[in-house]
């Protein structure tokens, strides 16, 4: 069997349909969208075309949408745009599990001039709400929540957040990197005024994201240069990558419901299977909130490197939950800040499943994971002590 990819949550593999509709515009329609002449033109009208996609998928107007080269661009730019547009407030907001992308950001503004909130999280990943609204101030400029947790996979109430957000008329940011093409999205019936998107993580490629302003927002361009994207962020397009970002939203909106049941069942099976076979088994998140693709699962007393490494032989691609930081395995700071035991986030592996795992794939897994964890646990001391 070769690789058995279930690591979606870090990059998706590019759908055949998307990287065909790219390909002629490396070589053959390879000219500016910017350009006068109608080779130009041609490339310019299938930019607007990938535009309108997106804006379809999203229930946006194609002019709310802003191409970037990533997720991370996407972020940066919401952040950068509101605290450049307000600059009278000092108060920013967001919670303790999100994506770099975020995170960084909020603790390097806190270094320079900005009173930073960061909102915590229960023992299963879902934000403390309460927290979250008694620290909105006048002097708030922005709240930025991500809808759904790369991790864990919970799924944060942006519908409600966004609206008690913008009644107190402070401006309202969502990472979605990880939420678009998983479940349905309609900007025109939520209160959010920016939300950020990624190619690659929904079959598109890598290198392009997207960010959606909406129509009346203050915004400051975060890339200053040419009058692309209308001035709002300069650089010739990434045309290729663009056009394939739109190729993957169109059929993300038209296979919504029928990808995400498939992925959902094969996922409920793994961890059920999981759990049945494998003592000292907890699952880190909220089961009845979470994206249909992910599990993050804590195999206690072992250490989620070693896993990763035995599944690597059998070709299993997964994540875990440590960050590598100065020579030492340090627990996630999103498992840290949901409060999972040493013992068991050392030991939590994650599982992003896709449209593209069969079931063949899923009964390999939950074959051949058992006996790893056994292996490793006859080698923990601290195994032999609780058994
Ligand atoms: N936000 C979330 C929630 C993510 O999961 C990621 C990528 O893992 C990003 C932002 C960054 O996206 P990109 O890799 O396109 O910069």
């Amino acid at each position: 069997m070769s690789e058995i990819y279930v690591d979606n949550n870090a990059t998706t593999q590019v759908s055949p349909e998307v990287l065909e509709e790219m390909l002629p515009y490396f070589n053959e329609f390879y000219g500016n969208p910017s350009s006068m002449h109608t080779f130009g033109g041609k490339v310019e009208h299938k930019i607007t075309e990938a535009r309108a996609r997106i804006a379809s998928l999203l229930g946006a107007s194609s002019e709310e949408i802003i191409f970037t080269s990533c997720g991370t661009e996407s972020d940066s730019t919401a952040i950068r745009s509101v605290i450049l547009s307000n600059p009278d407030k000092k108060h920013i907001l967001t919670s303790r599990v999100e994506h770099p992308a975020v995170k960084n950001l909020y603790e390097y503004l806190s270094k320079n001039g900005y009173r930073v909130t960061f909102v915590p999280v229960d023992r299963k990943g879902r934000l403390d709400l309460d927290y979250l609204y008694e620290n909105l101030g006048d002097d708030t400029a922005l709240v930025s929540i991500m809808w759904a947790n790369n991790e864990s996979g919970v799924i944060f109430p942006i519908e409600e957040i966004s609206k008690v957000v913008r009644e107190k008329g402070i401006v309202f940011h969502t990472d979605a990197v990880q939420a678009v093409g998983k479940f349905p999205i309609d900007l025109k019936a939520i209160d959010i005024d920016m939300f950020s998107l990624s190619g690659h993580k929904l079959h598109g490629p890598k290198g392009v994201g997207a960010l959606y302003v909406r129509r009346g927002t203050k915004y400051t361009p975060f890339i200053i240069g040419g009058h692309q994207e209308k001035g709002r962020r300069g650089g010739t397009e990434n045309v290729a990558s663009i056009i394939g970002l739109g190729k993957a939203c169109e059929l993300a909106a038209a296979h919504l419901s029928d990808n995400n049941n498939q992925v959902k069942q094969l996922r409920d099976k793994l961890e059920n299977e999981i759990l049945k076979r494998v003592s000292n088994t907890i699952i880190n998140g909220d089961r009845n909130n979470r994206l249909p693709n992910t599990t993050s699962i804590a195999f206690e007393y072992v250490e989620g490197e070693s896993i990763l490494l035995m599944m690597d032989e059998f070709g299993i691609c997964a994540s875990s939950g440590s960050a590598c930081t100065s020579g030492s395995l340090e627990p996630s700071h999103v498992l840290r800040a949901m409060g999972v035991p040493f013992t068991a986030a050392h030991g939590s592996i994650r599982f992003s499943l896709s449209k593209y795992n069969t079931e063949e794939e899923i009964d390999f897994i939950i074959e051949k994971l058992p006996p790893i964890i056994e292996r490793l646990r006859e080698l923990s001391p601290f195994w032999k002590k609780i058994k």
